[in-house]
């Protein structure tokens, strides 16, 4: 069965069965990311005890969220607004990714930069600052104000070229494995990458955990390109 055929079966499903697979679907994405986040950084036996009754509403809450994203995003898809190219050209493929990266990395910059700047705004992006020593889990302490603002950014540049189909999906899970490493308590990216003179412009455990501690430093979130081209990147040591 190809990709298409297979979402063409969530085609005869009501929006509301549609909606709890897409909740069940990115409840999953946390559980296992924050797992993983919590066994990468050695804290795997203890985790449940690193995580507050508050942190797994607000997670819920993240879930909720972006799972109505995911819903509108295929809505835009069924409507044909979203166009995936399906053909499985590794070049395509490879373009389509890197494509995505940039492009979100300088709307999140430019997204995350002016919620810092904007106190109107900044009421919602505060709750993620409540943590100045964040854990894997931070990552989906977020207000939904924050998620649908960052989702309703995704769905605007899927809409605006017909991106490749699994460069999509490669790059939804390089999003959640990205967040995760600026939420771990330990650095997770080796020094010989991060002193390499091509890779340290990937963004870092530290690098994001720094914007824990420093609100004024890096807003970037894959790369610290753009941190360092507009002079809001810092880089100290965990
Ligand atoms: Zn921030
Ligand atoms: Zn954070």
């Amino acid at each position: 069965m190809t990709i298409q055929e297979t979402l063409s079966l969530l085609d005869h499903l009501n929006p509301m069965v549609l909606f709890l697979l897409f909740y069940v679907e990115n409840g999953l994405i946390a559980i296992v990311g924050i797992t993983i986040g919590f066994w990468a950084d050695g804290n795997f036996k203890t985790m449940l005890g690193k995580i507050s009754k508050t942190e797994v509403l607000w997670t819920l809450s993240t879930v909720f969220f972006n799972s109505i994203v995911t819903l509108a995003g295929y809505e835009l898809f069924k409507h044909q607004v979203v166009i995936f190219d399906f053909e499985l050209r590794p070049l395509n493929v490879i373009i389509d990714f890197i494509l995505l990266v940039a492009s979100m990395d300088l709307l999140m910059y430019l997204f995350h930069l002016v919620i810092h700047r904007i106190s109107f705004v900044y009421k919602y992006h505060d709750l993620h600052h409540h943590y100045d020593k964040p854990t894997p889990i931070s990552l989906f302490v977020l207000h939904p104000v924050e998620v649908l603002g960052f989702g309703i950014l995704w769905l605007i540049l899927i809409s605006t070229l017909s991106f490749s189909f699994v460069a999509t999906i490669i790059y939804l899970i390089f999003n959640v494995v990205m967040g995760l490493i600026g939420h771990l308590e330990k650095e997770f990216i080796p020094d010989v990458i991060k002193h390499n003179k091509y890779l340290k412009w990937f963004a870092t455990t530290s690098f994001h955990r720094d914007h824990h501690t420093d609100e004024g430093c890096n807003y970037g979130f894959y790369t610290s390109i753009w941190d360092r081209l507009f002079g809001t990147w810092q880089q100290k040591e965990i």
